[in-house]
């Protein structure tokens, strides 16, 4: 077998971050890591444990195991090969790698990524019914009092959940839960109204 397979079908992509240290963001069934190719503030890079490749949403980067690896130690491909062979200690004879994955974080990162999911929806709700006054009755109308009133506090509170403190996400995920807690009694309300 030769060094590229032995790579694609013997290392997982999510260990080899994890092995570079990057935190890794569960979500659903993949994963998700700040992009190290871009200033990136929520985690946009994506992983596909299924295929074992990557896509960032934010720079278009994407690629395998190999082409991580090239990419973010700026070393050429025969290079990137040698050196997830040398690190992880795959060798045809010996093509298993041991390596203990640290507890993943998915908790508390499944936690703010779904508030984060919420908020950016209400944020282009807001940025959509402030646009919309035609007439000067619309000014008055509920919606737009509402999104004038609340925008800036859920860009606030998107910017909170995006900080890398822990402490810091996890007071905002407290104050997202407050705020948005208006929202899921009108949503049950009005399914129950149905
Ligand atoms: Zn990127």
């Amino acid at each position: 077998m030769n060094k590229i397979d032995l790579i694609k079908q013997n290392l997982s992509l999510v260990d080899l971050l994890e092995f570079y240290q990057f935190r890794l963001y569960r979500k659903g069934r993949l994963y998700a890591i700040r992009c190290p190719f871009h200033t990136d503030n929520i985690p946009s890079l994506f992983i596909y444990p299924d295929t074992n490749t990557f896509y960032c949403f934010g720079c278009g980067k994407a690629g395998d195991a190999i082409d991580f690896v090239k990419e973010y130690f700026e070393i050429s491909t025969s290079e990137a090969i040698n050196k997830i062979l040398d690190d992880f200690n795959i060798s045809p004879e010996n093509p298993n790698y041991n390596f203990n994955v640290p507890m993943r974080q998915e908790e508390q990162t499944k936690d703010w990524l779904f508030y984060y999911d919420i908020l950016e929806y209400i944020d282009y709700l807001y940025t959509k019914i402030k646009k919309a006054p035609r007439t000067i009755d619309d000014l008055d109308n509920p919606f737009f009092i509402e999104a004038c009133h609340k925008h800036e506090y859920i860009k606030y509170l998107l910017e909170k959940l995006s900080l890398s403190e822990p402490f810091e996400k996890e007071e905002a995920i407290e104050e997202a839960q407050k705020c948005l807690e208006g929202y899921i009694k009108k949503a049950e309300y009005t399914e129950k109204a149905k």
